[in-house]
């Protein structure tokens, strides 16, 4: 998608801070850091929401979820992390490549 910022990113047309990389996902830092560690794990295969999501979509969604487990201690987040992903208007999802943002470093608040 050429004026998707993530498939930019995925392209390597705009800079990013990648932490991992491999066929079917990148992980990269979150420009404006929501918390002391704030990454952002996005498929490579452009789409917005779990509403899009196939059986094909859902087996890498699956990949992605552990790909993440298997990285937390590499990646500061043994003690613990929070996965969101923002869907649609309501929750305030600006880029509409579906992504899951990567929260940890420090207790998180919880309202
Ligand atoms: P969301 O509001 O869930 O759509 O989250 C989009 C996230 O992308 C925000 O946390 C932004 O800070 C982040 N973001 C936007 N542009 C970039 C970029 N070029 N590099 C890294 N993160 C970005
Ligand atoms: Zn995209």
């Amino acid at each position: 998608m050429e004026n998707c910022i993530f498939c930019n990113i995925i392209a390597g047309e705009i800079p990013s801070a990648k932490v991992y990389e491999d066929e079917e996902m990148l992980i990269f830092k979150d420009i404006e850091p929501k918390a002391k560690i704030h990454l952002l794990c996005v498929p490579k295969e452009h789409f917005s929401t779990v509403a899009e999501l196939n059986d094909t979509r859902a087996a890498l969604l699956g990949r992605i979820f552990q790909k993440i487990g298997t990285l937390k201690d590499t990646l500061g987040l043994s003690e613990g992390y929070r996965l969101v992903i923002n869907q649609g208007e309501n929750a305030g999802q600006t880029v509409h490549h579906l992504h899951i943002h990567i929260l940890g470093g420090e207790t998180l608040p919880w309202e």
